[in-house]
């Protein structure tokens, strides 16, 4: 029986399960670009481009491999749509593809398959260490899920940082009290660059092609540096390895002006696009751990991300969805300040993290988290639009590991459910991990009135607003004790202070 091989946009391996065995003189491959999936959400330019620019590289490697190749271009149909009419038109009666990382996808691919009554294969994705049997495995009977103890699970299971005996190398499990310092008062000093690569000639073409076609989107194509083949990928990871993963852990949460990238690896659209696979980059991290002799607080504080965070999110999205996309635990209504499409705010430390992203189409995890995400939670605005931001504006946005990053660990939407804490800070935050706040307009440490700080004003307001809920949490009753030492009627100053704020966010 002739089969249709689906490849994603977001699935471009060379050694992809769904390849194996493919029949050349029977099956054939389809690819598909949807227009509809570059406008759904408004999405930066850069993000637009790698997505076309690596399919088409992958698409010329299948060819030069001999594969049989449908490769439909700016299609203005859904990929669903693409593929009825293929499996129709080529009379095929075996759908195969690799698990689509976004739920709806994989729902609306399963149902077309019952639709035509056609046979569905779907092979689970290589590019993760747990697959959603073992997750859920996990989950039963947890009364709290929680990234520590999955992680350490997943740490035992592949035997990563652990002796014989299943302990933790270096006899602690983490390392985040030696990492996530803040930058020198003077400064970050000199930072190796990140492996960047000049746009060939089928990238220009697509560069040219969104400056056309996309030209009302958000963000910049001036800086689009970011690898789109395979090789190039493991060029950026043999250099993230070679000069930037020593001081990882270290500065892994600090900020500062005219710095996009830190000493951060840049990987995850490779991690994503499935350029790269998770397996090689820790690998790679451990042979350098042992040959440069390097910290374990780095190595354990970078691989906590690809073998913890990034397992577990994607874990929890396949548990939660369609729930997660709806969950608004605070029942926040406000809609989105328009500046966040454009950088145009006062506050210094947004124009960085929202600047960079709109030129690069990247900001590190703190700035997502802690910036843009902690203004967006204190901010009360409606999840579904700060999902659907980050969702358009990073390079590496894909839903699986956008949303619950987004509503699940910024907006805390989904409650404690995967989170034991909303994760909100005040200006101190801050100004202790940037150098942002010496150049802003606001002051840090003002809660009220002339000059305040709209996150610390929000910060407290906040707390005053939940008192009660972080009050019950041994991990937040702390916060609440500092509410202790504001008096009533600065308390009450703070309120009124926020309120405006809240009713005008646009002018912030
Ligand atoms: P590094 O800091 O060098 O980390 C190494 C790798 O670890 C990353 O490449 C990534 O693959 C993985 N990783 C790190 N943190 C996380 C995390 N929290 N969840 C999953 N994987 C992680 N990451 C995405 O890949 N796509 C997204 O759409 C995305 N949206 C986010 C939205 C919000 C609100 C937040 C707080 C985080 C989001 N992240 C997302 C996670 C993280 O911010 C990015 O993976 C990271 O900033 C990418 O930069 P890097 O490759 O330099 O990462
Ligand atoms: Fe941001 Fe407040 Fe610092 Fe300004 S003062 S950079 S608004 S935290």
């Amino acid at each position: 029986m002739k089969k249709l091989i689906l490849i994603l946009g977001d699935q471009l391996d060379v050694d992809s399960v769904a390849l194996r065995g493919i029949n050349p003189k029977t099956d054939e491959v389809l690819m598909v670009e949807s227009v509809n999936e570059a406008k759904h959400v408004w999405s930066h330019k850069a993000r637009i481009a790698l997505f076309l620019s690596a399919m088409r590289h992958f698409a010329e490697y299948l060819k030069s491999q001999g594969f049989s190749l449908t490769y439909i271009e700016r299609s203005p149909f859904t990929i669903v749509e693409e593929l009825r009419s293929k499996i129709i038109s080529g009379k095929f009666a075996h759908l195969v593809c690799v698990e689509p990382g976004e739920w709806r996808l994989k729902q609306s691919i399963e149902a077309l398959a019952l639709e035509l009554n056609i046979t569905l294969e779907v092979l689970q994705d290589q590019h993760f260490y747990c697959n959603h049997e073992e997750f859920k495995g996990w989950v039963a009977n947890k009364k709290e899920l929680r990234l520590e103890y999955f992680y350490r699970l997943m740490r035992k299971t592949h035997g990563i940082l652990v002796d014989q005996d299943g302990n933790p190398e270096g006899g602690q499990w983490n390392f985040d009290r030696d990492n996530r310092k803040p930058f020198p008062k003077k400064g970050p000093g000199l930072i190796p660059p990140p492996e960047l690569f000049e746009p060939d000639l089928l990238t220009k073409a697509v560069l040219a092609e969104v400056q056309e076609h996309y030209s009302d989107h958000p963000g910049s194509l001036e800086h689009f540096q970011w690898p789109v083949t395979r090789q190039q990928a493991l060029l950026a990871l043999e250099g993230f390895i070679e000069y930037r993963l020593a001081t990882f852990g270290i500065y892994e949460d600090a900020m500062w002006t005219d710095t996009p990238f830190g000493w951060h690896s840049l990987l995850s659209s490779s991690l994503n696009l499935k350029l790269l696979n998770p397996r090689e980059v820790i690998d790679a991290v451990l042979v350098a751990w042992k040959k440069h002799d390097l910290e374990l607080a780095t190595v354990e504080g970078f691989i906590r991300q690809i073998l913890g965070w990034r397992e577990f999110v994607r874990g929890m999205y396949y548990l939660d969805m369609p729930q997660m996309a709806l969950d608004n635990f605070y029942d926040h209504q406000n809609a989105l300040p328009a500046w966040y499409w454009t950088g145009e705010t006062k506050m210094k430390c947004m124009q960085e993290a929202i600047g960079q992203t709109l030129q690069y189409g990247y900001a590190h995890h703190i700035q997502r988290l802690m910036v843009t995400g902690n203004f967006a939670l204190l901010a009360e605005v409606l999840p579904k639009e700060v999902c659907d931001w980050y969702l358009a504006i990073y390079v590496d946005a894909i839903e699986w590991v956008e949303l619950p990053n987004t509503a699940g660990m910024a907006l805390f939407a989904s409650g404690g459910r995967f989170t034991s804490k909303p994760y909100i800070a005040s200006g101190a935050y801050i100004k202790r991990m940037s150098n942002y706040c010496g150049s802003c307009q606001y002051k840090p440490d003002i809660r009220f009135g002339e000059g305040a700080c709209p996150m610390t004003t929000l910060y407290w307001n906040f707390l005053i607003k939940h008192r009660t809920q972080f009050e019950a949490s041994p991990r937040t009753r702390l916060m609440t004790a500092n509410l202790s030492r504001i008096s009533e009627a600065d308390q009450q100053a703070i309120q009124t202070h926020a309120k405006g704020l809240l009713g005008d966010l646009n002018s912030l």
